[in-house]
């Protein structure tokens, strides 16, 4: 039996396709590239957004258009949050929810030979899940679920209450992570700073352990709540030679009445604060934020005073979101809906911003000698990798350096705007 899978959204959901992929080939399936003929199409689906939501749909038809016989199994957040509406798209034969999609091999069978749908209630545990997709980076699952209530977000009905395994288990998976040649993990959760909660430990002693875990090159932190990011995490980055100088952190917004109405567990001067003690330890870092623009009552000021704290703030880009309603949340029911356009907008000029941080950020690092992970994708000749920081590099594709971190002296910028440079 063939099988194929098609992920939408976050970093977690490759990591747990990936892991789901090995459920199958356990069982004696064979794993072919989406859009090939198979017999089960799984889509492990997003909600985070109405186009999430749209592309899932779309990739259903898809699916049912290439293998008109396949069962074609949706599971993830849309499944969950929308079990009703997806398993009414024509096509979509199996819904699992967040709860199931471990189960989903004995589910498939059973639908297989019963022809029909199952979402059962399971208590919400911890799945393990790594991604082995490419050579060159791993996705590991540390944690799920979120107890924090952000009036915009449907991800903690979806996922359930935080959790997380234990320090020891997470360890083990980085040790075959590491035995398979791979030399960067990124740490990936729905609230991964809020590692520990359930078991008793903390992000910072998982931090210290893994930094010892032999044969990884690279571990990068993933996304933190910036109320989460301590001062010992931020040393321990520092000091480190493993841990990543490269920090990604949700601001949402520079406003400080616009995040209190998304109920953020923070106001802009804990974030500053937090930026400027990393750039204080760790000049070269790759600082990225998440912003939401067009947040309910965000008036005009609200974006200029936004926009003019980010603007000032060390950062090295960001990640721009122009909001979107999501039916259940706190937002939908908040007055002031700002105008699509108005918010697109303001999407366009935090995007400009990030460009130009963007540039700074990569004309630091001329001069530098750093190491670069090279991936192994070639386009015209080129090959790209990432520095510690997360700065893109490219240089004339040579296969003997995929896949390991080689010293580089880095001398301009390319006309992609990729750094360039020389191997030392
Ligand atoms: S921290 Fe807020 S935005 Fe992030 S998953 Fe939890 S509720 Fe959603």
């Amino acid at each position: 039996m063939k099988v194929s899978f098609y992920t939408l959204g976050c970093k977690l959901n490759f990591a747990e396709t990936s892991a789901i992929g090995r459920l199958f080939t356990d069982k004696g399936y064979t794993c072919v590239e989406f859009g090939e003929p198979a017999d089960v199409v799984v889509i492990n689906s997003c909600t985070v957004t109405a186009q999430a939501d749209k592309k899932c749909r779309q990739a259903i038809h898809k699916a049912g258009r290439i293998s008109p016989e396949a069962l074609i199994v949706v599971v993830g957040c849309f499944a969950d949050l929308k079990y009703g509406d997806a398993n009414g798209i024509p096509g979509a034969g199996l819904v699992l929810g967040n709860k199931d999609k471990f189960a989903i091999v004995e589910a498939v069978q059973e639908t297989v030979f019963r022809k029909q749908s199952l979402c059962r209630p399971r208590q919400a545990a911890f799945d393990p899940a790594y991604s082995l997709f490419d050579r060159t980076r791993s996705f590991l699952k540390v944690q799920d679920g979120c107890d924090y209530h952000c009036s915009y977000c449907t991800i903690p009905k979806v996922r359930g209450h935080s959790r997380n395994p234990l320090i020891s288990d997470i360890v083990s998976q980085a040790n075959i992570i590491a035995s398979q040649g791979i030399r960067e993990i990124v740490l990936t959760g729905v609230n991964v700073g809020d590692f520990g909660r359930s078991t008793g430990e903390s992000f910072y002693r998982l931090l210290c352990a893994l930094d010892s875990v032999e044969g990884l090159e690279r571990i990068r932190t993933g996304s933190v709540e910036p109320n989460l990011l301590t001062d010992d995490i931020i040393r321990l980055i520092a000091q480190s030679a493993k841990l990543a100088p490269h920090f990604h952190l949700p601001l949402q917004s520079g406003c400080n009445r616009i995040l209190a109405l998304m109920a953020r567990r923070y106001r802009r001067e804990l974030f500053a604060e937090r930026v400027e003690m990393i750039r204080r330890h760790l000049p070269l870092a790759g600082i990225g934020a998440d912003v939401i623009t067009g947040f309910p009552g965000e008036t005009d000021e609200d974006f200029a005073d936004s926009l003019s704290f980010i603007e000032h703030l060390p950062l090295s880009y960001l990640h721009v979101f122009t909001f979107s309603e999501r039916p259940g949340t706190q937002a939908a029911l908040m007055s002031g809906k700002v105008p699509r356009r108005t918010a697109e907008e303001r999407s366009k000029a935090l995007i400009a911003l990030s460009l130009r941080k963007r540039h700074a950020f990569y004309h630091r690092h001329i001069g530098q000698t750093v190491s670069v992970l090279f991936e192994q994708k070639i386009k015209s000749g080129l090959m790209t990798g990432f520095t510690a920081s997360y700065a893109k590099v490219e240089a004339p594709y040579d296969a003997s350096l995929t896949g390991c971190c080689t010293e580089w002296r880095l001398t301009g910028t390319g006309a992609s705007g990729n750094l360039t440079g020389e191997k030392k």
